[in-house]
């Protein structure tokens, strides 16, 4: 008897629940999958960055499962005729099929379908297969208004979410992360307890093994990434979390200050699975129902935000493509690719903006509080469709994630669930002196304007030979803005 996990974005062995329930009933006779989904690959929004960093985290993994006893099959081929694929070969190789496959819930429209396909794949074949929660801490379908139905405003979510964490059994889901955590340490010193006893070899005794797909992969994508990809893997996940343990008491003052490190850079691992919410939240002690004044429980708070946009996505499919608002779906947005060319290259004459989107660029992630600004920017100041931002934060992002990214842009744009109203139009002039006044941040990016002394960073440049003149003037687009967002209300 043993049994088959299949990994998608769970990249991680410790506090992995479907993972240690079948290492469990399996007494240890585990093998994990990974298949490449061609449908993911050829997706418009594809990104060769975050592809990198996701291959480094299956490279993580499979060396986490071979320390411990395991070993990690990964398949050049979707999950449909991979593991019909896979049952076929171990058929003609007269090794049962497994006694059950697992897998970890993922709340995407689009991973939806495809688990629905692999549990009556695994049903057709006399498999039994079960999942587990995982990223989230609360699932969907345990957060309802008390009348029913999902909420669509973040403070009623919140403090729902807060109660329910409160409650013993929510409260001891982040308790078992503790476990994981212990695990992850064990296996940080080399000395984690070989608790699997399966590896792909023994299974394929006597026939030559299936082909190494995943170095392929690594070699052939690592010569077109664009950016330097940090340290992958829920090994370098913890280190991250733990660097930032020490600097969560000034979170709340340091997080809207882009030219420092004041947040906890953990999004591109949490994407990955290589780190969880209850997992950070285990590891650093967050309470639920804080006030929101210390640290910890602003950062809880961002938390809390991404499981608002997961539960969002899980809801409402339909807003992978389409405003949560519908008044909004036939907003007459101007579309100039001129300006939307600007937008990307960072030339567009508003510094703030420029280096954001410069940081994007160059480094694969943004500020979070430069994102809300050149998302504004896009959407309000250019007459641009947020799908479009949306998209080219996917091709760029490393943390590049459906639920926070459709989220966080149609919040810029006015469109979607508990959004910023229509007429709060960002003066990127304004935050600019707001939150880099000393041009600290802009100058890091904007290295043209090195010499210029902060105060002339927020308001428009005049030395065109060194830096372009703005593309736009904020007061009148803010007017035509207005306009356009009343007439389509
Ligand atoms: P921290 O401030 O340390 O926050 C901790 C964690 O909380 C983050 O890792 C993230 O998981 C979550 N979080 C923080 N802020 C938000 C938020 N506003 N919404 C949802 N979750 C949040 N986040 C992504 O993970 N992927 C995306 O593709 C993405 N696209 C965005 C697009 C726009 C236009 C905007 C305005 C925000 C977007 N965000 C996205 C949310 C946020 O900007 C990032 O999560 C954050 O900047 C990541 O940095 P951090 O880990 O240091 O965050």
């Amino acid at each position: 008897k043993y049994g088959i996990h299949w990994f998608r974005r769970d990249l991680r062995v410790a506090g992995n629940r479907a993972l240690a329930k079948q290492c469990h009933e399996c007494e240890g006779r585990v093998l994990g999958v990974f298949c490449f989904d061609k449908k993911f690959l050829d997706r418009d929004d594809f990104s060769i960055n975050r592809f990198q960093f996701f291959l480094e985290a299956i490279v993580a993994l499979k060396k986490e499962l071979q320390t411990i006893g395991s070993d990690l099959l990964v398949l050049d081929i979707g999950p449909q005729h991979g593991f019909k694929e896979l049952f076929k070969k171990l058929k003609a190789a007269d090794i049962s099929l497994p006694h059950q496959v697992s897998w970890n819930r993922d709340y995407e429209p689009f991973a939806v379908e495809r688990d629905q396909g692999a549990e009556d794949l695994m049903k057709s074949y006399g498999v039994a297969s079960f999942h587990e929660r995982d990223h989230l801490l609360v699932e969907p379908h345990e957060l309802e208004k008390d009348g029913g139905g999902g909420y669509q405003v973040f403070s009623p979510f919140a403090r729902k979410w807060n109660q329910l964490v409160m409650d013993e059994e929510f409260n001891s889901r982040v308790e078992y992360y503790k476990k994981g955590l212990r695990y992850l340490d064990q296996l940080a010193a080399g000395k984690a307890d070989k608790i699997f006893k399966l590896t792909w070899d023994k299974l394929w005794e006597g026939e030559s093994g299936p082909e190494d797909v995943l170095n392929r992969y690594v070699e052939s994508n690592s010569r077109k990434v664009s950016v330097t990809i940090p340290r992958s893997g829920s090994l370098a996940a913890l280190e991250q979390l733990r660097s930032f343990r020490d600097r969560m008491d000034d979170y709340g003052e340091k997080r809207d200050i882009p030219s420092i490190q004041g947040t906890s850079r953990l999004s591109m691992y949490m994407k990955n699975g290589s780190i969880t919410t209850p997992m950070v939240m285990a590891e650093l002690g967050l309470e639920p129902f804080g006030k929101k004044e210390t640290g910890s429980d602003m950062f809880l708070n961002e938390l809390i935000w991404r499981e608002f946009y997961y539960h969002i996505l899980a809801r409402h499919p339909r807003v992978e493509n389409e405003p949560f608002l519908k008044q909004y779906k036939d907003l007459e947005w101007s579309n100039s690719k001129t300006w939307f060319d600007a937008w990307k290259e960072g030339k567009t004459g508003f510094p703030i903006v420029d280096a954001g989107m410069r940081e994007l660029k160059q480094t694969g992630w943004m500020h979070n509080r430069v994102r809300m600004i050149v998302a504004s920017f896009l959407t309000k100041d250019l007459l641009i469709d947020w799908r479009w931002g949306e998209q080219y934060f996917m091709e760029t992002l490393l943390d590049g994630d459906l639920a926070p990214n459709n989220g966080g842009w149609q919040w810029a744009a006015s469109t979607g669930c508990d959004p910023q109203p229509y007429f709060r139009i960002f003066n990127p002039w304004l935050q600019g002196k707001k939150f880099d006044p000393d041009g600290k941040y802009i100058k890091r990016y904007v290295g043209e304007l090195e010499d210029l002394p902060a105060k002339k960073l927020h308001s428009p440049i005049n030395d065109h030979k060194i830096y372009p003149k703005p593309i736009v003037d904020h007061k009148k687009q803010r007017e035509i803005a207005l306009d356009v967002y009343k007439r389509a209300r």
